[in-house]
């Protein structure tokens, strides 16, 4: 969806650049070699970001493929070139590396960093079997299947090469601390993903550590296969030694110099053990092991923390990593146990090793992902509590606005400009606000358009995939007649999608049929539901909710005589999410609160002027303007001693769900009677919600925490965003 030509590229060839470690594609040479050197600077000036996942699927934003078809560059005189060209115009192949927010969360904000030129590295998992791909069935729910795809195939992937042995994969060795006459190697191969920006003039690196190769230990190769796979504990200790461990190796055989590592949750916090283990080598010589004290340790791990950034992502429990300290018997050696003995103990369970809390003891700085996280997160960990600070989550505007929105804010004058900069929405001044809003209605209504025909395409699919699978169509209007199986455009539709996990309540707003479809019935409102979202395969409570979703279809359609339709889509992805996010009228978002840390998904509605519907939790708190952006609903309350409990007994669903009921009815009546002011709320979503709940902004407040030398132009850049907001108002 880029409109503009990328600076100084005037053929294809100049697409290609090469170091040792082989030949890429996607950036001109000049600028492949300026962020190799900002990033491998003896001055030390780069962060390597280290998330366990990260999603960024090409086909809702690929900047340079939309380059090569706008200009027609299909053809090179280059065979090798021709083979790179071929690649990527055979279409975007995702990389399953993602299993929800947190993975999407990481590919925006790289997006952004590349896009304002902040020299970042960031280091994950190359996951063979990759996260699993979704089927449902109607009367089993969710059906999960092994993903496959090939690394070898995609665009966009480039194996690094041995210097030493050109053609030969570079292969990297880790050290995992096991016993000291047990000692483990692993081998990685590594690939490289380029996050390039928009003007194809910066990327990010992002580099997967792929450890399922012949030359690592089977039980390595295993960890590595899937993403989350969580069949064991020990599975699970394993993966995230296989991120953390692999960090410096990886650095280190590549020459990059990061000053600052960025945690992206806990997962990669054995990178700080090898860190402290290095301190302690550092300054009490060879022997350090026999002559540590816990002084040692400590003023190590003080040393440590300069250079260690942690952004924490929930509230709940499942989310915090704790593992048997028995485990750690057989995995780790004494010295690393005296560490962790004093790092990651966790007072409330003495038995186990606490991760989340070792991250939260060693570190420079402490970011939650919203306000409201913020201080939930320092009731949880009040030895840290001042330290921890807010920096609100955001998404990646030019990913996330839909291409005719985009249409749109290109051709209005007043919004020159914001592709580079979401802050224009802040001041745009519309001569013509009449026209604006009428032409915001007829991109939006387009958007709806294609989403209710993707659905329906979808539902006649499934009918007749039973001739050829077993599978049963998720969605009871498959097993009606054809002429009944559709829905209709126009028709007021709601959109929920995320991850299945208890605490996000998929079903609350299903608590009470008969009290909802009376609403309708009485007012004759057509309303369509579309819900999607993935349960972890071992989330057992996450899937039976999505079950319940399915088996509520029925009755919904029954009672509200047809007026309601609910309607499952398998197989979420960042592709659905966005056809969802602009085609829908609102965005629920219905968890008990204060356990939805952020969310994601509502600001990309919001990006696309769709007001949110949604309890008081997570950015909304921020977001939610009376009257102007969208709705509340639910317990808002004081957090209390249940508040943080998933225990089935203090989920609020009659409180929660009732409350919606009340609001219901306004919200159609708005939709369906007073559409002018329905279309009111939508501007004020662009000009109070985009310039806040972009990652531009989010990134430009991490890095006033990255401590980085910056070029006096990028510099000016980012304190722009930063006036955007502020997510700590006391940060002034
Ligand atoms: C945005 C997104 C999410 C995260 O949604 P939340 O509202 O933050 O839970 C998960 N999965 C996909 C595919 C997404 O695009």
């Amino acid at each position: 969806m880029t409109n503009k030509k990328p600076i100084n590229i005037n053929s294809v060839e100049e697409l290609t650049c090469i170091n040792k470690f082989g030949t890429f594609f996607g950036v001109p040479q000049s600028v492949f070699d300026q962020v190799w050197q900002e990033l491998s600077s003896p001055e030390k000036n780069s962060v390597a970001y280290v998330s366990m996942e990260i999603g960024a699927d090409p086909d809702i934003f690929h900047p340079v493929q939309d380059f090569l078809k706008e200009e027609k560059y299909t053809k090179s005189i280059d065979p090798n070139i021709q083979k790179l060209l071929d690649k990527y115009l055979d279409g975007p192949r995702k990389i399953p590396n993602y299993s929800g927010g947190l993975g999407v969360l990481a590919g925006d904000t790289l997006k952004s960093f590349a896009d304002t030129h902040i020299p970042v590295m960031a280091i994950s998992l190359l996951y063979r079997e990759g996260y699993f791909s979704q089927l449902v069935d109607s009367r089993v729910g969710q059906i999960d299947q092994a993903t496959t795809w090939s690394p070898e195939a995609t665009p966009t992937l480039f194996q690094l090469q041995d210097p030493e042995h050109p053609g030969q994969p570079l292969e990297i060795t880790v050290h995992f601390f096991n016993e000291y006459d047990h000692p483990t190697e692993a081998k990685a191969h590594v690939w490289m993903k380029m996050e390039v920006s928009e003007e194809l003039d910066y990327f990010v690196p992002e580099f997967l550590l792929d450890y399922s190769i012949p030359s690592s230990p089977p039980w390595v190769r295993e960890a590595g296969l899937r993403l989350y796979n969580a069949t064991s504990a020990i599975m699970k200790a394993n993966q995230r030694r296989m991120l953390g461990s692999g960090i410096l190796p990886l650095t280190e055989a590549l020459g990059l110099t990061p000053n600052t590592i960025h945690l992206n949750e806990q997962h990669g916090v054995a990178v700080t053990l090898h860190l402290i283990l290095r301190q302690l080598e550092k300054t009490l010589g060879k022997e350090y092991r026999n002559a540590m004290r816990d002084e040692d340790i400590i003023t190590a791990a003080q040393e440590v923390a300069q250079h260690i950034v942690y952004t924490i992502h929930t509230p709940v429990k499942a989310g915090h990593d704790r593992f048997a300290r028995s485990l750690y018997t057989g995995i780790s050696h004494e010295t690393c146990h005296h560490i962790l003995n004093l790092l990651a103990s966790d007072a409330d369970s003495p038995h186990e090793y606490n991760f989340t809390a070792f991250a939260m003891r060693v570190n420079r700085a402490i970011n939650s992902v919203s306000r409201l996280h913020r201080d939930v997160t320092r009731k949880q960990f009040p030895d840290v509590a001042d330290k921890i600070k807010a920096i609100t989550n955001g998404v990646h505007h030019l990913s996330w606005i839909s291409e005719t929105r985009a249409e749109l804010f290109d051709n209005t004058e007043e919004l020159a400009g914001w592709r580079d900069d979401p802050g224009v929405f802040a001041h745009m001044k519309l001569r013509d606000e009449q026209s604006f809003r009428k032409q915001l209605q007829q991109a939006w209504h387009r958007d709806n358009q294609a989403l209710i025909e993707y659905i329906n395409t979808m539902l006649l699919d499934h009918r007749t995939q039973m001739d050829t699978t077993w599978i049963d169509p998720p969605n009871y209007l498959s097993h009606r007649l054809p002429e009944e199986s559709r829905l209709l455009p126009g028709v007021f539709t709601v959109g929920f999608a995320r991850r299945f996990s208890t605490y996000k309540r998929a079903d609350l707003i299903f608590d009470d049929i008969p009290a909802l479809a009376d609403i309708l019935v009485k007012n004759n409102w057509r309303i369509n539901f579309l819900f999607a979202g993935k349960a972890h395969p071992q989330d057992e409570p996450g899937k039976s909710v999505l079950k319940l979703i399915l088996d509520n279809q029925e009755e919904l359609h029954t009672r509200s005589n047809g007026l309601a339709q609910l309607i499952f889509i398998p197989g979420y992805d960042m592709r659905i999410a966005k056809m969802m996010v602009s085609g829908v009228h609102t965005w629920l978002n219905s968890p008990k609160r204060p356990l939805e840390a952020s969310g994601t998904s509502g600001m990309k509605a919001a990006m696309n002027g769709v007001p949110n519907l949604s309890v008081m939790d997570g950015w909304w708190v921020e977001g939610y303007h009376e009257g102007a952006t969208g709705w509340k609903f639910g317990y808002d309350g004081p957090l209390n001693a249940d508040s943080l409990s998933e225990h089935p007994d203090t989920l609020l669903y009659a409180e929660d769900s009732q409350s919606f009921y009340r609001l219901l009815p306004k919200v159609l009546e708005l939709f369906y009677e007073r559409h002018d002011e329905y279309m009111q709320l939508a501007v004020n979503n662009l000009r109070l919600n985009v310039p806040i709940f972009n990652t531009h902004r989010m990134a430009a407040e991490y890095v006033s925490k990255y401590d980085l030398e910056l070029p006096a132009e990028t510099d000016a850049r980012i304190k722009e965003f930063q006036k955007l907001y502020r997510s700590e108002p006391s940060d002034a």
